[in-house]
């Protein structure tokens, strides 16, 4: 049996994404001020958030739709919700 990295069966993901809405916003001062920033970076497993000159940068194409990030947020420092319908990632690779 053939097993499969852990890239490889992320890249069999496709994404529908929705370039007229975002499903993820960031507070940037409660990012800056609880560490939300920080800790959103350090645990998404898509490299969704990013910094750049003190401000937390969103690439929401590439979200997996996991909710680790909400597990690490301080309240009110991330607004998540599943992407309209018809949008958002669908797995191939369980
Ligand atoms: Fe990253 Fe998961 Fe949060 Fe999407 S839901 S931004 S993949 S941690």
């Amino acid at each position: 049996m053939k097993t499969t990295t852990v890239p490889e069966r992320l890249a069999a993901n496709r994404f529908e994404i929705d370039e007229d809405e975002s499903h993820i916003e960031v507070d940037q001062e409660l990012c800056r001020t609880t560490g939300t920033g920080k800790a959103i970076i350090a645990v998404c497993p898509a490299g969704v958030y990013s910094e750049q000159d003190g401000e937390i940068l969103v690439d929401y194409a590439a979200c997996l739709e996991c909710g680790t990030c909400l597990a690490v947020a301080a309240p009110g420092a991330l607004k998540w919700r599943y992407p309209r319908g018809g949008f958002g990632v669908s797995f191939r690779e369980g």
